[in-house]
C-alpha cells in the first residue's frame, strides 16, 4: 500500500503512525533518563551562586552562544562551527515538523505555510546541504590533516577522534536522510500530478530529486518511508548518544554560558555563602574529591567541546609542564561518567590528587587566564585550579620550595623574609633622594594618593628601580603621594592564587586597615598583581589604578612631554602582563604611552593583547620550580625576537624578573634587553631645567 505520509505506511509489521509514535516516546524517555542521570553529580556538588544579573547573562548568551563570538579566533574551525551552528538553528523547525509528520500526516508548523513555508524550505534545503558539507570537511580535517591541538598525549588518556568522526557521520546521515525524504516526497507528489514546490537549486534535496525523479511511485514510496525511518532513528540515537561524550555540549553549552563567571580577575570564595569570618566553621577547604567541585564547574566538564584551544594557548603546556587545561576537563568528565554511570549506582569518590590529577599538574598553572580567554564556551579553569590547591594546602601538601616564602609571608609580610622596617629602603638611596622625596604615611604625613609598592618592588634590588621611577614620574606630574612603608605588607595576590586563603585574608585585612587609616583618596601601583588584588580581592579600599593608566592620562592631557629617542637602532615591543591585560583589559594605556615617545619604533608580537603569552611569573611561580622542558620566559623572548624587536617593554616587576632572566638563559644578552614602562617613561620625560633655587627632591625634576 502506498500513501503520501510515513504515518500512512502499513507495509511493515506495525502501522507507520504507531511505529513512529513508539520511536518518539522511547527516544524522548531514554534522553530524559540519561540527562537525569547526568544531573546526579551536579545535585551532589557544592553550591555556586550564579543566579544574579539576569540581563547581563542573557546578553552573554546572545554574544557567546548565539553570536558564536569566540569561534572565529580559529578561522577555519571557527567558520565551520558557525556554519554548522546556523544550519542547526535553521533546521530546528524543519526537524520538528518532520518528526511530527510521522504521526500526523497533515502537520504544518504554524507560520510556515504558503510562501513563507516555501521560502523556509529553500533556506533549509541549503542549510542541510551546508551542514552535510561541513561534516565532510570536519571529518577530513580530523582524519587527514589532524590538527595538532586535537591530539592526546598518552599520559592524558585516549584521543577522541573515532568518537568525533562517528558523530560527524551520524549528523551527515541525518542530513542525507532529511534531504532524501524531502526529495522523494516532492517527486512522489509530482508523479501523482499534485502541485509541487521547487527545491533549492544545487542543494542535496534537489540532487536527490533528480536521482529518484524517474522512479515508479512504489519505489519513491519505499525510499520515502525508509529515509524517514533512518531520519527518526538517527535523530533519537544522536540525541541519546550525545550525553556520553563531547557532543553533550550541544545541550549544556547554553546553560554553561548563561551561568559563566561575569567578573574577570576575581576568585571564587572558599565556600559560596560562607563569609570570611565564618571560614573556621568550614571542615575542609577546597576541592579534594569530585563532589567538592561546584555544580557550575561540573557543568563545565560536560560542556567542553574538546576543541583544544585552551591547551593550545596555555603557556604551561607550551613550556612542557605537565599541564594542559583541556585535559583537566576531559579527565574530570571521564571520571564523572565512570563514577556516575547511566546504568547502575554511583561509585564512591576517590581523591582527585593522585587519582586523575597529579600535584605538579595543579601547581604548574600561572593563573594567566589564556585558557579562559580562548574558550568559546567560557569554561573556567583558574577557580578550579585554585580550589584544588586549597584542598592540597588544607592537607598540608605544600611544595618544598614554597614552604620558606610562605612562612616568611606569615611572619614578615613578604616572601623574602626581610625586615618590615627595610620595606621603604628603596626610597632612601642617596642619588634617588637627590631627585625625589617619597613621604611615608604616618600620623604627621598625609597625602591624596597612596603608591602601593608591594613586596617584589620593595625588596628585590633590580625591581627597586621600578619603584624609584614610579615615584619620580608621580613627582613630575605633581601628584601628592606617599607610601605605607613598614605598614605595608604583601598584597597577598599570589598567596591567594596559591590556595592559602587564610594567610591572604590576614594580609588583606592588615593592608586594608593601614590604607583606611591613611585617609588617601586613591591608590596607584606599578605592580599588576597588587593592582588586581586591590581592585578585586580587597573590599572597602579607595579606587586603584595601574601607573600606566595614570601616565597615559597625563600624556593625553599634554602634561607629560617626551624627548626624542636617541638610539634609532632600538625596536621596542610591549609584552602584556597577564594581570594588567587579560585579567583587567588594560591594553591600550601602555601602548598610548609608548607611541607618544617621539621616534620610538614599536612592533607587536603575534601573541599580544588578549593572546599574550605569560612570562611564567604568576601564582608564586618565582619560588616554585616546576618540571618543564623550557622556560616560558625564553619562549616569550624568542617571540619578541621573531617580531623584530630588541627591547621588550613590560609593566610588571614579575615579568621583568622572568624576561631578564630568560634573555640570559636564551643567550641573547647584548641582542635583547628589557625595561619597565615606568623606567622608560622616567628616562624619556622632557624635564625643564630646574631654576638654581629649586629643591630637586620635591620638584620632580
Ligand atoms: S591559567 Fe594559564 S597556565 Fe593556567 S591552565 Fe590556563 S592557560 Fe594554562
Ligand atoms: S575548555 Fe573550552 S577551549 Fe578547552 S577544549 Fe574545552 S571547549 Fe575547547
Amino acid at each position: 500500500m502506498v500513501g503520501t505520509s510515513p504515518a500512512q505506511m502499513t507495509d511493515w509489521l506495525v502501522p507507520g503512525r504507531s511505529l513512529f509514535l513508539t520511536i518518539h516516546i522511547v527516544g524522548i524517555a531514554c534522553f530524559a533518563y540519561i540527562v537525569a542521570k547526568r544531573l546526579v553529580p551536579l545535585i551532589r556538588a557544592e553550591r555556586d551562586f550564579r543566579f544574579d544579573h539576569t540581563l547581563t547573562r542573557f546578553e552573554r548568551v546572545l554574544k557567546y552562544w548565539f553570536g558564536q563570538w569566540k569561534h572565529p579566533r580559529y578561522r577555519l574551525a571557527g567558520i565551520l562551527h558557525i556554519f554548522i551552528f546556523i544550519g542547526f538553528i535553521l533546521l530546528a523547525a524543519r526537524a520538528f515538523s518532520v518528526l511530527i509528520v510521522g504521526v500526523s500526516e497533515n502537520f504544518v508548523m504554524p507560520g510556515l505555510s504558503g510562501k513563507v513555508g516555501h521560502f523556509y524550505d529553500i533556506v533549509t534545503d541549503y542549510a542541510a546541504t551546508i551542514v552535510f558539507l561541513c561534516m565532510v570537511v570536519a571529518a577530513v580535517r580530523r582524519l587527514v590533516f589532524k590538527p595538532a591541538r586535537y591530539s592526546v598525549p598518552a599520559k592524558y588518556g585516549k584521543a577522541h577522534t573515532a568518537d568525533a568522526v562517528f558523530l560527524l557521520g551520524l549528523i551527515a546521515i541525518l542530513m542525507l536522510a532529511d534531504s532524501l525524504f524531502a526529495a522523494s516526497m516532492i517527486a512522489g507528489h509530482a508523479l501523482q500530478g499534485q502541485p509541487v514546490e521547487t527545491l533549492a537549486f544545487l542543494s542535496l534535496p534537489w540532487m536527490f530529486q533528480i536521482a529518484v525523479g524517474s522512479s515508479s511511485f512504489a519505489t519513491l514510496w519505499a525510499v520515502n518511508v525508509t529515509a524517514y525511518l533512518v531520519h527518526e532513528v538517527t535523530f533519537y540515537f544522536l540525541l541519546c548518544y550525545r550525553p556520553f561524550g563531547i557532543q553533550f555540549h550541544v545541550e549544556t553549552s547554553l546553560f554553561s554560558i548563561y551561568f559563566a563567571k561575569l567578573e574577570r580577575g576575581t576568585l571564587k570564595p572558599v565556600r559560596w555563602g560562607v563569609p570570611d569570618e565564618r571560614l573556621d566553621e568550614v571542615k575542609s577547604f577546597g576541592v579534594k574529591k569530585f563532589e567538592d567541585f561546584t555544580w557550575k564547574h561540573m557543568l563545565d566538564f560536560y560542556s567542553c567541546a574538546d576543541c583544544g584551544r585552551c591547551a593550545d594557548n596555555c603557556p604551561a603546556n607550551a613550556a612542557g609542564r605537565p599541564l594542559a587545561p583541556r585535559f583537566l576537563t576531559t579527565k574530570a568528565r571521564d571520571y564523572a561518567f565512570q563514577h556516575y554511570p547511566i546504568f547502575g549506582k554511583a561509585n564512591n569518590s576517590q581523591p582527585l590528587i593522585g587519582g586523575i590529577y597529579s600535584e605538579d599538574e595543579i601547581w604548574s598553572c600561572t593563573t594567566c587566564g589564556a585558557c579562559e580567554e580562548e574558550c568559546p564556551l567560557l569554561v573556567e579553569y583558574i577557580d578550579k585550579i585554585v580550589d584544588l590547591r586549597r584542598g592540597m594546602i588544607d592537607d598540608g601538601n605544600v611544595p618544598q620550595s614554597l614552604q620558606k616564602p610562605l612562612k616568611a609571608l606569615e611572619s614578615r609580610g613578604n616572601p623574602y623574609g626581610k625586615m618590615e622596617k627595610k620595606r621603604a629602603d628603596w626610597a632612601k638611596a642617596q642619588d634617588f633622594q637627590q631627585s625625589c622625596s617619597v613621604k611615608t604615611l604616618d600620623t604627621k604625613n598625609g597625602a591624596n594618593t597612596l603608591y602601593f609598592v608591594d613586596s617584589i618592588t620593595s625588596y628585590d634590588d633590580r625591581m627597586q628601580s621600578i619603584g624609584r621611577s614610579t615615584a619620580r614620574v608621580l613627582s613630575h606630574i605633581g601628584e601628592d603621594f606617599c607610601i605605607l612603608g613598614a605598614a605595608e605588607k604583601d598584597s597577598g595576590h599570589e598567596v591567594r592564587r596559591f590556595g592559602e586563603e587564610l594567610l591572604f585574608i590576614a594580609l588583606r585585612d592588615h593592608n586594608t586597615d593601614a590604607i583606611k587609616a591613611s585617609g588617601v583618596q586613591r591608590i596607584v601601583t606599578s605592580d599588576p598583581h597588587a593592582y588586581n588584588a586591590l581592585k578585586h580581592d580587597y573590599k572597602d579600599v579607595p579606587p586603584v589604578e595601574h601607573i600606566s593608566q595614570v601616565i597615559a592620562r597625563e600624556v593625553m592631557a599634554g602634561k607629560i612631554q617626551f624627548n626624542q629617542v636617541e638610539d634609532e637602532s632600538k625596536v621596542y615591543v610591549y609584552h602584556d602582563p597577564c594581570y594588567l591585560g587579560r585579567h583587567n583589559q588594560v591594553y591600550d594605556a601602555p601602548r598610548t604611552v609608548l607611541d607618544a615617545i617621539p621616534g620610538l619604533k614599536r612592533v607587536e608580537m603575534k601573541r599580544s593583547r588578549d593572546r599574550s603569552f605569560c612570562c611564567g611569573g604568576g601564582g608564586l611561580m618565582l619560588f616554585y620550580e616546576p618540571k618543564e622542558e623550557q622556560r616560558m620566559g625564553v619562549l616569550r623572548v624568542r617571540m619578541a625576537a621573531e617580531a623584530g624587536a630588541n627591547v621588550i617593554v613590560t609593566a610588571c616587576p614579575f615579568c621583568m624578573v622572568n624576561i631578564e632572566d630568560a634573555i640570559k638563559v636564551a643567550g641573547m644578552e647584548g641582542k635583547m634587553s628589557a625595561i619597565d614602562l615606568t623606567e622608560l617613561v622616567d628616562l624619556s620625560i622632557a624635564r625643564e631645567k630646574c631654576p638654581e633655587e629649586c629643591e630637586p627632591a620635591t620638584c620632580g625634576g
